[in-house]
């Protein structure tokens, strides 16, 4: 690495202390190191030089590598470039974002959406627009780092309800009666357990309170219901959510952008005010024209959904099989539970030996005591590659004690 010759007008201070933290940290916790990945995001991914079957990505469709979605990703390169040098409010707008909004509203059945360069930026963008200090947002525990950070930018109060605890949620609503809203804010697939939120009993709380409801459907758009409409789509809710926000970095082609969807006035708003829509380069109309096709393909072809849920199914009953904790649920996020000391990511590694890549999960992202590895499941794997990642944790155990 090159070295800085001289430290003249640099903050020797600052350097020092973030020196000393990282010092902290790696003793400690461990710094993490990023994966360096080479080919294409797809079932199996090559990693220093090996082939490992891939369970740690957000691909569910298998859509990051589909022929046409990347054919209308080049199409749009060639036609219109990669990028617009400008915000959506000036002259960034191209009619593919247009086109992206209206097939995203479709999707989910709202009036109307609003594109962001990544849901991150539209959880960040859509609280402090909506709401005022006379407002009190109420947030479910286990909500995704971009809510909680797009709700510390707001202006509104804020109440943390325990996870998925409508009791409590029920308490804090009854308290906050004299607020002129109430927004109730979930994830629709909690990141860390896949389990999904109960919908029908937070439209009917919200609905009894006369508060309104904004789900985060990043794991679940394209992935959930009939349809690919996500979470409210699976309980017969669609079009019922007040306020939707979702990536276009997961199941939906994986290359990146985010939105919100609801009523025109929402929307609408966001288009005024929202300083993460305002104030930053329009999404690369490569991007965007990427996924509108992966729209289109995902409703198109529902036998991409079965057979997500049919290799969830089947990875599923082989861990349970193999005596691995594997709590109940549907979602291609299966979290596998080992719990206590390194033993997550004793497996891990071991897996990694065996030609598997799948992530442990411990202190303090999960509590401790909840350590498990997290599998993510492709429509895109094949029955040998779900076979031998089931062999592979078969053997894992076995490795993990004895290395
Ligand atoms: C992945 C994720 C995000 C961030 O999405 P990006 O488009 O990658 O910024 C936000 N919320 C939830 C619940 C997520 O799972």
């Amino acid at each position: 690495m090159r070295r800085l010759a001289r430290r003249d007008g640099v903050n020797v201070a600052l350097l020092d202390r973030l020196g000393t933290e990282l010092y902290g940290r790696r003793t400690t916790t461990g710094l993490r190191r990023d994966l360096v990945v080479s080919g294409a995001q797809g079932p199996t991914l090559g990693v220093d030089g090996e082939t490992l079957v891939n369970l740690a990505s957000n691909d569910y469709l298998g859509l990051a590598g589909d022929p046409e979605v990347l054919d209308a990703a080049r199409r749009a390169l060639r036609d219109g470039g990669l990028g617009v040098a400008a915000g959506r409010v000036l002259c960034g707008t191209r009619e593919v974002h247009r086109e992206l909004e209206a097939s995203i509203a479709d999707l989910v059945g709202a009036e109307d959406a609003v594109l962001y360069g990544s849901c991150f930026d539209a959880n960040l963008g859509v609280f402090d627009a909506l709401l005022g200090p006379d407002d009190v947002v109420l947030s479910d525990a286990l909500n995704h780092a971009s809510l909680i950070d797009g709700i510390r930018l707001a202006r509104a109060r804020r109440r943390v309800f325990a996870h998925a605890d409508l009791d409590d949620l029920e308490r804090r609503l009854a308290e906050s009666a004299d607020a002129r809203h109430r927004l109730i804010v979930t994830d629709g697939v909690f990141s860390m357990d896949g389990d999904v939120a109960a919908l029908p009993r937070l439209c009917e709380l919200a609905r009894r309170h006369d508060a309104a409801l904004l789900v985060d459907d990043s794991h679940a758009t394209g992935v959930l219901g009939a349809t690919g409409a996500g979470t409210a789509e699976h309980f017969g809710l669609a079009g019922r959510i007040d306020v939707l926000t979702g990536t276009l970095g997961k199941a939906l082609g994986g290359g990146a952008g985010g939105f919100v969807a609801g009523p025109r006035p929402v929307v609408e708003t966001l288009r005024q005010v929202s300083r993460p829509y305002i104030f930053t380069n329009a999404m690369s109309p490569p991007l965007a024209a990427a996924a509108l096709t992966a729209i289109r393909v995902a409703r198109e072809r529902p036998g991409l959904r079965e057979r997500l849920a049919a290799n969830t199914a089947r990875l599923r009953a082989a861990l349970r099989d193999l005596g691995y904790e594997v709590p109940p649920g549907e979602h291609p996020i299966v979290p596998v539970m080992l719990r206590g000391g390194t033993l997550a990511c004793d497996v891990a590694a071991a897996l990694r030996r065996e030609g598997v890549l799948a992530f442990a999960l411990s202190h303090p992202v999960v509590p401790l005591g909840e350590e498990r590895i997290r599998v993510q499941v492709s429509a895109a794997h094949t029955a040998d590659q779900l076979e031998l990642a089931a062999a592979a944790f078969g053997r894992a155990r076995a490795g993990a004690a004895g290395s």
